[in-house]
């Protein structure tokens, strides 16, 4: 299994291939677990506040899909950006792929460990 080299650009597709695996995805051309993001875009008070941006990525393929996805009001999502200062947020928030390589980063990968 090759290795994307770091710093490589994200390109973003409209879907690519992927495979179920138990109750994940994994990427159909590196079989790593698809990873995914959801986040709230408007305010609590907007009628939109339901329309979320879903994220998701392979890591070693460089490769995310966003997406508008419905997430009912009352569902908490997971905040990854909770520890961020109000600045770095925004920043982040602009750029889905800040965005994504952040989070990317952020999140454990099981599998390093035998790289290490
Ligand atoms: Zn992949």
């Amino acid at each position: 299994m090759k290795r994307a080299p770091a710093g490589r650009r994200w390109r973003k597709v409209g879907t690519w291939a992927t495979l179920p695996d138990g109750g994940h995805r994994i990427c159909a051309a590196c079989r790593t677990p698809v990873r995914s993001y959801r986040y709230r875009f408007h305010p609590a008070a907007s009628d939109l506040y339901e329309r979320c941006i879903g994220l998701s990525w392979c890591s070693p393929c460089r490769v995310y899909t966003g997406a508008m996805v419905h997430v009912p009001r009352d569902k908490t999502l997971d905040d990854a950006l909770a520890d961020l200062g109000q600045d770095q947020r925004e920043r982040l928030e602009r750029s889905e792929v800040r965005l994504i390589a952040y989070l990317d980063g952020r999140i454990d990968h099981p599998d390093r460990i035998h790289e290490q």
